[in-house]
């Protein structure tokens, strides 16, 4: 299985060893820094897409990216856009006999900036809740944006309510503060072992509220360090 990361979805990718810092989310605060040893080693990309587990941390970075999941199976290969490939809690559109056999990932133009935030209890176990962020500006404004949202329902959730909020817009605090607001309406979180349902809704707004300052900052091309949260 491979990751591709090219300027284009179509045609032949090329994998590029280009460091492109915080072009994408997780380029810096990767979901593989809030693992444990063993799954950052041994677990790949492609396992995690495949499990489609709600609380995995990859398909909730990778839904604010233009993504595309190559399969191949005996009858041939197939691609999927991640948002089609993901369909239910533990659930894509694998058949049996197919395997995910390349990631490919589209290079955010200039002046993109990602951040991806997950609340955890320990490192060893999956977050609370997550949210990722991408979003890319014009002048002062923001141009494009994407935020998605994790662990708070049966499969990643694009807060479209928020984005539309934002896009087009000069983000002000007040800005940042509705799409935290539409990311706790979007959410459906379910009362667990990890927190109740509402927590998880307050957790996932004040998560997304993070991710956008330091999307926002790295697309004006700060350097910004953010961890993921420990509780
Ligand atoms: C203690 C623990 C903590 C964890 N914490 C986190 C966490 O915080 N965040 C997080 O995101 N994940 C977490 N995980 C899950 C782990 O990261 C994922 O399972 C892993 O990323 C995928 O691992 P893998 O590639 O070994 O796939 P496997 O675990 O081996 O496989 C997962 C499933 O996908 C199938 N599969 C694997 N590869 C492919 C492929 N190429 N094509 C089709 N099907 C495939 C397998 O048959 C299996 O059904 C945790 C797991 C454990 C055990």
């Amino acid at each position: 299985m491979a990751l591709f990361i090219s300027d284009h979805l179509q045609g032949t990718p090329k994998l590029r060893n280009r460091h492109q810092p915080h072009a994408f989310p997780f380029s810096s605060t990767a979901p593989l820094e809030s693992q444990t040893v063993q799954v950052r080693n041994r677990g790949t990309i492609g396992g995690s897409l495949a499990e489609a587990d709600p609380s995995g941390d990859w398909a909730t970075v990778l839904l604010t990216l233009s993504c595309e999941v190559r399969c191949a199976g005996i009858s041939g290969e197939r691609s999927f856009r991640l948002s089609d490939f993901l369909k239910d809690a533990y659930t894509t559109a694998l058949a049996h006999d197919e395997l995910v056999s390349e990631i490919a990932v589209k290079v955010p133009s200039g002046n993109s900036g990602g951040a991806y935030i997950a609340f955890k209890r320990t490192a060893p176990v999956y977050p609370t809740a997550s949210a990722a962020v991408q979003l890319t500006v014009e002048g002062d404004r923001c141009k494009e944006i994407a935020i998605a949202l994790g662990c708070v329902g049966l499969l990643p959730i694009r807060v479209r309510e928020g984005e539309a909020a934002l896009r087009g817009q000069q983000i002000t605090p007040k800005l940042i503060e509705s799409a935290a607001d539409a990311a706790r309406a979007a959410a459906d979180p379910q009362s667990d072992m990890r927190g109740s349902a509402e927590y998880k809704r307050q957790l996932v707004g004040a998560l997304v509220k993070r991710a956008t300052e330091a999307a926002l900052q790295r697309a004006r091309g700060q350097q910004v360090e953010v961890s993921h949260i420990y509780a």
